[in-house]
């Protein structure tokens, strides 16, 4: 078994994590600072706040929470997940560098890295994770840096960071995890030898659907390095997304542990289902990754996905159908969504592109929530049966 070592106070660090000792404490929830200005001293730079700089109080506060979450040094909250990639990666590389990436990515992550970072002289390759030799075959004297995501979205695939971390040891590259689909609570990849995690907080660390917000995770210079990105290119976010991001923190441990559950039942019943050619979920035995995730997570997590045996349009029609679950592009809430990529995070690809990925035409993506799962199924079953 390669667990971490999860902390036994994780639930209790999402409630208390990070408090500063300096506020005063009759307040229960943290005060919100919706301020863009603050007094600075005179004739100092020292104590200057300013949010888009990271330091708005509700921000520290919530920076101070995830690195302990994810047992880092430092960590900064930027104003969404796509930022807090961008950022990240602009404090590893510069001009003339390289960087291998897994090709099963967010599509977003997919487009910054395969599009936008080479208009700027960044090198990039993207490698099939399973291909665990390819990465070394890859390789170049520029190298600087690994990325991958994990768990995959949408196809929930786990990876095995064991040989990618040995790779990047041996050569000393940083790793960098988006472990979005994750959450501290699953996977804490600093423990598993990466360098750098980064989270679409949108997702479940907020988990109520109204916050947009990414983080970064890493060690302190590190972290510094990119809150002077942050800064330059305006990723900085707003106080009251910091306040909402650490009032949804509170709930993650449960959240995700209900959701987990409700994800197992609804796949489990998925599986039985005729109009379904496969259920994936890496609670599943029959998941390619079962394994792997049974060794390297503390839980099953709450995606999953099901492809209609007869195809695109068909399960258009069964989304056309239901009546609790919501069709809607995001995911990580306590409401249960449903998402086809070929029309959302993976538009930008062919039929063809998305299929090798593993997403073909039928694919639906389920983001599990937190309602009664008798109630999802019967959703379903509905839509299922037209
Ligand atoms: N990483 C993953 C795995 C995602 O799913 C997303 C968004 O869906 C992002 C990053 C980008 O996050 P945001 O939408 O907060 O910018």
């Amino acid at each position: 078994m390669t667990h971490g070592s999860k902390p036994s106070s994780l639930a209790t660090l999402l409630v208390h994590g990070g408090r500063d000792a300096a506020l005063p404490d009759e307040a229960v929830a943290s005060p919100l600072y919706q301020s863009v200005n603050f007094h600075h001293p005179v004739g100092t730079a020292e104590g200057m706040r300013y949010p888009r700089y990271g330091n708005n109080p509700n921000a520290e506060l919530v920076q101070r929470r995830l690195a302990l979450l994810e047992g880092a040094e430092a960590g900064l909250v930027l104003a969404s997940g796509q930022g807090a990639t961008a950022c990240a990666l602009l404090a590893l590389l510069r001009a003339g560098d390289h960087l291998l990436a897994s090709s099963w990515l967010y599509g977003g992550t997919h487009q910054l890295i395969a599009k936008e970072l080479p208009t700027m002289g960044i090198a990039t390759t993207l490698v099939d994770p399973m291909e665990t030799r390819a990465w070394r075959k890859r390789l170049r004297k520029t190298t600087r840096a690994i990325f991958v995501e994990t768990p995959v979205n949408p196809t929930g695939r786990v990876l095995d960071l064991a040989p990618i971390t040995a790779l990047a040891k041996e050569l000393g590259l940083a790793l960098v995890v988006d472990s979005t689909f994750a959450t501290p609570v699953a996977f804490r990849p600093l423990e598993h030898g990466a360098d750098v995690v980064i989270h679409s907080a949108t997702k479940f660390l907020n988990g109520h659907h109204d916050v947009v917000a990414g983080a970064v995770l890493g060690s302190a210079p590190y972290i510094e390095e990119v809150r002077q990105k942050m800064i330059v290119w305006g990723q900085a976010p707003d106080p009251f997304a910091c306040w909402l991001l650490e009032r949804g923190l509170k709930t993650l441990d449960v959240r995700i542990k209900r959701a987990t559950e409700n994800a197992m039942r609804l796949a489990l019943w998925c599986a039985t289902r005729p109009e379904l050619s496969a259920v994936l979920y890496p609670g599943l035995p029959d998941h390619p990754d079962h394994e792997i995730a049974l060794a390297t997570l503390d839980g099953m997590g709450a995606m999953m996905a099901i492809v209609h045996r007869d195809g695109g349009d068909a399960m258009s029609r069964v989304i056309r159908r239901l009546a609790l679950i919501t069709h809607a592009p995001s995911l990580g809430g306590v409401d249960t969504l449903v998402s086809e990529p070929r029309f959302s995070s993976h538009a930008h690809l062919s039929a063809s592109e998305r299929a090798a990925l593993g997403i073909p035409d039928g694919f639906l993506r389920i983001s599990v929530g937190i309602e009664d799962p008798d109630d999802l199924i019967a959703d379903l079953d509905q839509a299922l049966r037209g």
